[in-house]
């Protein structure tokens, strides 16, 4: 079918409400949200923090391309490329000076300026740049109005994660934040999707023909698979390797079991170990993905049998026989620490505590539905303040490091280069952007920053008419290994406070859509690279049509019709997503001693590192436990 044909049937012209728009005026989303000039008094401004102060800022409400949407990377590419300098224009000395400079708003910057308050005293003065036009950093908020009614999702960070197993800084943080994750068990219904399983879309460009083939994990595997479109081979290898129980290292010791898996990758425990096809690795390639944003011929053995997927979509066949015990990692809590904005509630919390009146409300229960009134984040007369669409672009001490007595960060707020001066600065940001911002760490510092290669990610999320089809085919998920995204599920069950799920099947949805592009085959840091290049270059409109399509192909025998049934789409295009986590089989090349997220977080005279990256785990915890550290280095400073 001609492509400007398929792209009316699938609803390409069609209007979405809000796409792209700010309360129904239209706003470039590049930049630092310029259309937004337009809004301030009489049309003239041109400083940022009038729009942030305009009664209509309201970044979460918008949909498009979000995450990090454009011009939240155009300074830092320039820097990086050695092009900032010379065209920054003038500098402007504001005089405004901290006790602390944190750059990044994400969670870990959000809770350094919490805990720096705790010890330095309500009087401590604190400013946060942060060059999203939102704060929050991956734990972004989405709202929707699909069906008359207010829809959140998580635009970035989903769930606390596993809470039994945070520190106490991390417990306590939360508990003093007014979160009771024993609420959780109360306000997220576990019963609703218990009758609805997994499919399995397989899509004609990888495996033939196209065919959602339902009981994904539930139907016995030789009956499921006898669905699908696959060769008998294929079909028979994934039958047995999910059936059999054969201990494919007899002799060996759990140690020795565990040190051979450790260091092959699973595709190769496939078809090396349990001798299964090749032809039958497409089944498997993007098992990972959720978690390592690369497939199985990068992750070892060992780290997909000892992570589970939270999404219960799969799992990963061939240990059952290897008598390796509980996973070390094993999860104590199940997975429903979510509220219906994700963690985003998490960052909210903490600037309601922050900054008092920005988001009204006292309970885990309103923080949910409360408004956050953005023309409160950066006042004169607050102690804490949050200073979004800003860039940092540079962070050096006023002197000698060792007598130094402030750090003067510079940054871009909008197009103008602004600098102000602290007792004391953190880098909440990202690993490899530091090396940029102080020029003068040592080198092997830099290289250890630079070792932190981001996952790429994209959480789409899509409101729709009505969850029926799912419905209607017994299905809550979608796995779909060969697409655009890999997987695809009706949002978590969860009411709180005033918000209540759509939990009827008539009543409208916001679908999640997982997509991690790669380059499979590459060294993993390589992959990385690839997909942020590949999201970077993909406008919105390739994102529409390849949603929409897969939507229509999933769930078009159901009654599906995209271009009825979509009525908002937000692409959360996390080209710097997770932390780099060290793998034991991609990163078996690295030395024994301290990793590089240890070499790289040292403090560096009034400058100390945060963020999630220096912990190597893509965790809310570790960005919390991170920002605990870094606020004890700068305590001992003053
Ligand atoms: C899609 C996704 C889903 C996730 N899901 C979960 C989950 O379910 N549970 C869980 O525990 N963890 C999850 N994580 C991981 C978790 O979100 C992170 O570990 C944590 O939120 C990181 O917080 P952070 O503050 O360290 O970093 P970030 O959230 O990245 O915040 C850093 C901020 O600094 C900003 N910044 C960077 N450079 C500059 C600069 N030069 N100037 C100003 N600002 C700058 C960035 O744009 C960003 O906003 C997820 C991560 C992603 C990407």
């Amino acid at each position: 079918m001609a492509d400007d044909l398929r792209d009316k049937e699938l609803g390409m012209g069609r209007k979405i409400t809000r796409r792209d728009f700010l309360d129904g005026v239209a706003v470039s989303v590049g930049g630092s949200l310029i259309g937004l000039n337009a809004l301030s008094a009489g049309g003239q401004a041109s400083d940022n923090s009038v729009q942030e102060k305009s009664p209509v800022y309201y970044p979460p409400s918008l949909l498009g391309m979000r995450g990090d949407h454009d011009g939240t990377f155009t300074f830092a590419h320039m820097l990086r490329d050695g092009e900032f300098w010379d065209g920054a224009g003038a500098h402007e000395k504001l005089a405004e000076s901290y006790d602390l400079v944190i750059v990044g708003g994400g969670i870990s910057g959000l809770a350094a300026a919490y805990f720096y308050r705790k010890q330095a005293g309500p009087d401590a003065r604190i400013l946060i740049l942060e060059n999203h036009d939102d704060f929050g950093g991956h734990a972004k908020r989405n709202e929707f109005t699909a069906g008359n009614r207010l829809l959140l999702a998580n635009g970035g960070t989903q769930s606390i994660e596993n809470p039994s197993a945070y520190s106490k800084v991390s417990k306590d943080l939360i508990r003093e934040l007014g979160v009771d994750t024993a609420q959780f068990y109360k306000d997220y219904d576990q019963k609703l999707y218990s009758k609805l399983g997994t499919a399995c879309f397989f899509d004609r460009e990888t495996f033939g023909e196209d065919r959602l083939v339902a009981g994904m994990n539930t139907t016995p595997w030789p009956e499921f698979l006898a669905k699908a479109p696959l060769s008998e081979t294929v079909r028979r290898d994934i039958a047995r390797v999910y059936t059999e129980k054969t201990d494919y290292f007899p002799g060996l010791s759990l140690q020795q079991k565990r040190a051979k898996l450790a260091h092959m990758s699973y595709a190769d425990f496939l078809t090396k170990v349990c001798n299964v096809t090749k032809d039958a690795l497409p089944f498997f390639q993007k098992f990972p993905h959720d978690l390592y944003g690369a497939g199985i011929e990068a992750i070892s053995a060992l780290a997909c049998y000892e992570n589970e997927d939270d999404y219960e979509s799969f799992t990963y066949p061939g240990f059952e026989g290897l008598n390796l015990g509980e996973p070390e990692l094993d999860k104590e809590d199940p997975y429903i620490f979510h509220f219906p904005d994700g963690n985003a509630s998490v960052a909210r919390l903490l600037v309601r505590s922050l900054i008092p009146g920005s988001i009204p409300g006292h309970t885990m229960d309103d923080i949910v539905t409360a408004r956050a009134d953005y023309g409160r984040l950066d006042l004169d007369s607050s102690r804490v303040r949050i200073r979004l669409n800003s860039t940092a672009v540079q962070a050096r001490h006023t002197g000698p490091i060792e007598s130094a007595k402030e750090v003067e960060v510079a940054y871009m707020h909008g197009e103008k280069l602004q600098s102000v001066r602290a007792k004391n600065c953190i880098l909440a940001c990202f690993n490899m952007m530091i090396p940029y911002l102080c020029l003068d760490l040592p080198d092997k510092q830099k290289d250890a920053l630079h070792y932190c290669v981001k996952v790429p990610l994209v959480y789409t999320r899509v409101a729709i008419r009505n969850w029926a089809p799912f419905q209607t085919l017994g299905i809550h998920q979608i796995v779909a290994p060969g697409s655009y995204h890999s997987h695809v599920a009706l949002d978590f069950p969860v009411s709180i406070g005033e918000y209540k799920f759509p939990s009827h099947a008539d009543e409208p949805m916001v679908l999640f859509m997982l997509r991690t592009p790669c380059a499979p085959g590459a060294p993993r840091q390589d992959q990385y690279r690839a997909g942020r290049v590949e999201l970077l270059q993909t406008p919105f409109s390739t994102f529409e049509r390849k949603i929409r399509d897969q939507l229509q192909r999933m769930l078009g025998s159901s009654g599906f019709v995209a271009t009825r049934d979509i009525e908002g789409i937000t692409v959360n295009r996390w080209a710097h997503g997770y932390s780099y986590e060290y793998d034991s089989y991609s990163d078996s090349a690295l030395p024994a001693g301290e990793r590089p997220c240890e070499i790289g977080r040292k403090q560096f005279g009034r400058i100390s590192i945060a963020n999630s990256d220096a912990g190597a785990r893509a965790y809310t915890d570790c960005a919390i436990d991170q920002a605990y550290r870094a606020v004890q280095e700068v305590v001992k400073n003053t």
